[in-house]
């Protein structure tokens, strides 16, 4: 991938990575990893040439999390952009640094992606200007040097943009009727099979374990919502939006699933 494509991609391309999430984050003992792993230091199977050595038996092995985890191209952006392609084994004065710039990106382009998409929403017409406006200048922020990203205000940042989201989420969702339209946050297991839930609203909702199985979900905003083994078989989720890939990969579904077209059928399903 050219740096060009790597200043305009919002998706992980693994390829270009030194292995930032492998490394930087960490994980715990738990039903999505096996073992513990701290901050800053490399999981037992990432490999020399940043490439997981168990990449096609992650869910086999335990981990599981690794399947659900989304940097929005940050990875590649932080390894390629911000350092140039220099990696942390081959400047180890500067791993600490990388690491700690590696989750500022990812929250900088988690913006980039939902602003991104909610510029393609046709009921968001209204909002465009101030749209484009402030994700140019997020956009702008993930060029700034290593020191620099270090003293963002991110918090700040998400103030503004979870404002604008709020209203676009409202543009979408306001002319759809349905019976059972939502906007419950405590779905734990929920029994909303076949429940016609068009238009809901599940910002930050808990739908671990939620029965959806051929339910309407239809136009909904399912930002920041935690699907994990949300049963979404036979389920319509066509228009709906602010929803991620990792969120899908979290949750189980079938065939017969109905995603959203920017979206990919998880191949386990
Ligand atoms: S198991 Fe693979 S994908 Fe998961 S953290 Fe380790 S190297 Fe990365």
């Amino acid at each position: 991938m050219t740096n060009q494509m790597i200043k305009n991609n919002l998706t992980a391309d693994c390829e270009s990575c030194f292995g930032l999430c492998c490394v930087a984050l960490p994980y715990a003992k738990s039903a999505d990893f096996p073992v513990d792993k701290d901050i800053g230091s490399p999981c037992r199977n990432l490999q020399e040439d940043f490439r997981c050595g168990i990449h096609k038996q992650l869910r086999k092995k335990g981990y599981k999390g690794c399947t659900v985890y989304e940097c929005f191209g940050a990875g590649q952006k932080v390894s390629q952009i911000t350092y140039n392609g220099l990696d942390w084994r081959k400047q180890p004065d500067k791993a600490k640094e990388m690491f700690d710039v590696f989750p500022i990106m990812q929250q900088l382009h988690e913006m980039l992606c939902y602003l991104k998409e909610a510029q393609t929403l046709e009921e968001a017409i209204p909002l465009q200007l101030k749209l484009q406006d402030i994700y140019v200048k997020i956009e702008q922020l993930t060029y700034l040097e290593a020191a620099d990203i270090l003293t963002l205000d991110i918090p700040a940042y998400r103030v503004v943009v979870n404002e604008l989201l709020l209203q676009t989420s409202e543009l979408v969702r306001s002319n759809v009727r349905s019976t059972k339209k939502t906007n419950g946050k405590n779905l734990l297991g929920a029994k909303l099979r076949r429940a016609d839930l068009k238009g809901s609203d599940f910002r930050g909702a808990l739908l671990i374990a939620a029965d959806l199985r051929e339910a309407d979900l239809r136009v909904c905003d399912f930002i920041g919502a935690d699907m994990r083994d949300a049963n979404l078989s036979g389920a319509n989720l066509e228009g709906s939006f602010f929803l991620t890939q990792a969120q899908i990969n979290s949750s189980k579904g079938n065939d017969e699933t109905k995603l959203p077209y920017t979206l990919k059928r998880p191949k386990h399903w």
